[in-house]
């Protein structure tokens, strides 16, 4: 089952909504690969749940990859799905088993829950699910070479109303980079352990994946259907420079086009290797450059354990700002920031925030993406306040609306009017001609954390 807000890939609010689930793909794929058939739904693909009991009748097992932000509707749907099937199994795993198990095993729905990599164990786990606990430990694979391509017509087809436009099994574009656009992932974990993230609470350590598979992949699938552009999903690409170097050295030759992508960073590995970067600005097309700023507030960062400082984001900001300037003079496309930045973190005061929004004035080639600090479980920051009762993301509503009030005791009605440029004034004091010219409204940019 392909999990998404009901009708999510039959009128979508957005291009991300449209994104393929990798997990999904590459588990499906590995099934398929053993002699295991299965068929697919998706809740992102109905707009109401009684076209789900109907579709759903008549299975044995349902087999679903929950993170936070699905939860509910993997809860529902396992319910529907116990109701129809009473004597069927929902095998569930996935991110938000790995972090709010508690959660998990309150659903009766759940026959098992599976935490971790699933890769080594779903093929076992399908074929005789009576053999195993209710809750597992799953396995991955050492590295991603492991990992068979995804066969991309595993995926969910878009509704009717949407095929013109959706190049399945490739994806839309989303204004990062022409369409269709291939979203691939390189590397599985990040190192790092910022406090409001979860992202090295589910995956222990794995290999990268080699640079020549990627740019196979990449060029299988521009044979094939004809690549516009990439996205490389990882949480962390800008990660071991050695891999990096490679990259920069093999994409160029033997990709069959050297497609711009989006991909992300950190500023103070910028910072640490600026002549890495620029060689991948340069040489690779890395023309999307997605990095968690977060805020521009030394205090706040700190806080974050982001182990990042003002002092990195203003350098790879300069930088940006250099070679989209000198990209501009020799007629190409400058790159672009995918800024992500965070408001509403419990202990952020005016000033913080007016010194984020200072940042974010002085990009000159930038998305902005901000949202509202989410305590999801899996995080230090999320556990903690969950633990303290300030959390106001129940189990029911994990991510709804960009606007929702997520923390007790964050003064909303401040970030709102931020947001829509009333502090304007005060946030463009102290800045260049070129920043203080932007509009103050940011109300577009405020996206679901
Ligand atoms: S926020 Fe980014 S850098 Fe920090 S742990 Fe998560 S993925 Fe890594």
């Amino acid at each position: 089952m392909d999990l998404g807000d009901l009708g999510d890939l039959v009128h979508p609010n957005g291009p991300h909504e449209q994104w393929q689930d990798h997990g999904l793909g590459l588990l499906r794929t590995i099934l398929h690969q053993n002699g295991i058939q299965t068929d697919l739904l998706s809740t992102r693909a109905i707009t109401s749940w009684d076209q789900l009991r109907k579709q759903i009748q008549g299975y044995e097992i349902l087999l679903m990859n929950v993170r936070s932000y699905t939860f509910p509707v993997a809860r529902k749907s396992a319910q529907i799905f116990k109701e129809v099937n009473p004597n069927g199994m929902v095998l569930a795993g996935g991110m938000h088993a790995t972090v709010a198990v508690d959660e998990m095993e309150a659903v009766p729905y759940f026959d098992r829950i599976c935490q971790g990599p699933g890769e080594n164990i779903i093929v076992d786990l399908v074929k005789d699910p009576h053999a195993f606990p209710r809750v597992i430990m799953g396995v991955g694979a050492k590295s991603m070479a492991e990992w068979p391509m995804i066969d991309r017509t595993l995926w969910p087809k878009p509704h009717r109303r949407l095929r013109k436009k959706f190049p399945w099994p490739l994806e839309p574009e989303c204004g990062w980079g022409p369409g269709p656009v291939a979203t691939i992932l390189t590397s599985r974990v990040c190192p790092w352990q910022c406090v409001f993230c979860n992202e090295s609470s589910y995956i222990p350590n794995m290999g990268r994946k080699p640079v020549d598979m990627v740019i196979e992949e990449l060029n299988y699938l521009d044979n094939k259907y004809g690549v516009g552009s990439v996205v490389i999903h990882d949480s962390m690409f800008f990660q071991h420079p050695k891999w990096l170097e490679e990259w920069i050295d093999k994409y160029p030759r033997k990709a069959n086009k050297v497609w711009p992508y989006w991909a992300a960073g950190r500023s103070d590995t910028v910072r640490q290797w600026p002549d890495l970067f620029e060689a991948l600005v340069r040489e690779t097309n890395w023309n999307t450059i997605s990095i968690g700023f977060e805020s521009g507030s030394d205090r706040i960062l700190r806080l974050l354990n982001k182990e990042c400082t003002e002092e990195d984001n203003n350098f790879a900001i300069e930088l940006v700002n250099r070679l989209g300037e000198e990209f501009e003079r020799e007629g190409r496309q400058p790159p672009k920031f995918w800024a992500n930045i965070m408001l509403g973190i419990p202990g952020e005061t005016r000033e913080d925030a007016f010194k984020t929004m200072r940042m974010l004035k002085t990009m000159k080639y930038v998305f902005p993406s901000i949202s509202y600090y989410a305590p999801y479980p899996g995080s230090a920051l999320g556990y903690q306040l969950i633990a303290e009762g300030k959390s106001l993301m129940s189990k029911d509503n994990y991510h709804r609306f960009p606007d929702d009030e997520k923390v007790k005791g964050v003064d909303y009605q401040f970030y709102r009017e931020l947001l829509a440029g009333k502090y304007d004034d005060e946030i463009n004091r102290g800045l260049a001609d070129y920043a203080r010219k932007k509009s103050g409204d940011y109300r577009e940019a405020l996206v679901k954390a």
